[in-house]
């Protein structure tokens, strides 16, 4: 039996680049085409975060970036739910030594949900995502019933191994 609450409003969700490469934009950007299809879960991409209820960021903190952040988290309406995605967002990353960043994005804004990876796999965002909407449904019913710095850490799928073993042998491209 599902544990996953009924949901009473679609979750909108805005995403924030906040010092990204790119590479989680473009896997994110994936979730919303056909093949990945995230809106069959009634969640929708909006660009104004005075209409979403979950902020997905990308990227790490830097000391100019920060406040910019800020500003967008406060637009959004409460309840909301963060999302971290990919390890810069998570800790900076790669870049997180750089003499400019502060590091993952939980450095200024609380955080719910972390998707680790490098870039993300767009089926641990989805996994991400679903998570977040049920923390926001929590959120709605029962603010204090969700205790802040108790965030889900999303594990990315495990499930390549045993694709890579199902594709036939001479499928698989051989080193030059
Ligand atoms: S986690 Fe990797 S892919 Fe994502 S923004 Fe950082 S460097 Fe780019």
């Amino acid at each position: 039996m599902s544990t996953t609450p009924k949901l009473s409003k679609s979750p909108w969700v805005v995403h924030f680049n906040c010092n990204s490469c790119n590479g989680c934009d473009i896997e994110f950007l994936a979730l919303l085409t056909p093949h990945y299809d995230v809106e069959r879960f009634g969640i929708v991409h909006v660009g104004n975060p005075k209409h979403a209820d979950v902020l997905v960021v990308t990227g790490s903190v830097n000391h100019r970036n920060a406040r910019v952040l800020k500003n967008v988290y406060d637009q959004i309406p409460d309840p909301k739910v963060v999302v971290a995605m990919g390890v810069c967002a998570s800790t900076g990353g790669i870049f997180a030594d750089g003499y400019n960043v502060l590091g993952g994005i939980a450095k200024v804004i609380p955080v719910d949900v972390y998707v680790p990876g490098c870039a993300s796999r767009p089926e641990a965002m989805m996994d991400g995502i679903v998570k977040a909407a049920v923390i926001l449904e929590a959120k709605r019913r029962n603010p204090k019933a969700v205790q802040a710095g108790q965030p889900v850490v999303v594990r990315t799928p495990s499930a390549a191994p045993a694709a890579a073993a199902a594709i036939p042998q001479k499928e698989i491209p051989q080193p030059c």
